[in-house]
């Protein structure tokens, strides 16, 4: 019955963990794909071209805004990062529910444009857990990690635009957790037109 593809956005701070959620909610259900965004930022150890990111130039980055070919983009921390239409579109026409694992400016562009877009925001249960998640993944310099940390205050600010609230303390009861608010947003009234217009057809036979 769920023919259409939802897309969900979420967010949250640096550090707090949605990639990792993100990834398992993948590994465990097959409806759901992962939209793979453009960035300028360079590779961290470990990740591939075309997997965490496609990674690009300034110019290259420029040039996919040019030609339309990111549904949003923004600025983050000194770098660019967008995603691509193409794969959206497509996988959505598929049926499958769209991730965009992206930040708060790229979430309002993707709210203004798809107003049926689910969207999703992940927190640490605090913030010296926060801290302590991004000291401890070890990728990036202390003065990134600084620069994140006080990106996250702005971003606080921002989750009133979101449609839930998620707290990543136990991985797997979060994972959970976004998996049922996906599924139950697609029992909505407003997303279930066609099955209700069908089953009042169906009734009609009683009259
Ligand atoms: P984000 O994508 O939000 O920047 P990551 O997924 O990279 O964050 O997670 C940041 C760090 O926190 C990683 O080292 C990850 O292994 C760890 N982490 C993520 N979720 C949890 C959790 N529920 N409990 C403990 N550590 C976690
Ligand atoms: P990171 O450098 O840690 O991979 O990502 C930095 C931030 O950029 C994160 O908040 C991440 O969600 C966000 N981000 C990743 N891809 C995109 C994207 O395509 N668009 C926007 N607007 N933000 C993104």
């Amino acid at each position: 019955m769920e023919k259409k593809g939802i897309l969900v956005v979420v967010s949250g701070f640096s550090g707090s963990g949605k990639g990792t959620v993100m990834k398992e909610l993948i590994s465990r259900y097959d409806n759901y794909a992962l939209s793979i965004s453009a960035t300028t930022r360079s590779p961290r150890e470990g990740e591939e071209h075309g997997r965490e990111y496609f990674f690009k130039t300034r110019e290259e980055f420029e040039k996919m805004i040019a030609e339309d070919a990111l549904i949003e983009y923004a600025c983050y921390v000194n770098n660019y990062y967008g995603t691509p239409r193409d794969y959206v579109e497509e996988q959505l026409g598929l049926g499958r529910d769209v991730i965009l694992e992206i930040e708060i400016q790229g979430a309002l562009q993707i709210k203004k444009r798809y107003p049926d877009t689910l969207l999703l925001f992940i927190s640490p249960p605090d913030a010296q857990t926060l801290k302590n998640r991004l000291v401890g993944r070890g990728t990036e310099s202390m003065d990134v990690i600084e620069s994140r940390l006080s990106r996250a205050v702005e971003e606080a600010e921002g989750i009133e635009n979101y449609d839930y609230f998620i707290i990543n303390d136990d991985l797997n009861a979060c994972v959970e957790e976004v998996n049922e608010l996906i599924r139950g947003e697609h029992r909505r009234v407003s997303r279930s037109l066609e099955l209700i217009n069908e089953i009042r057809a169906d009734l009609k036979k009683f009259q």
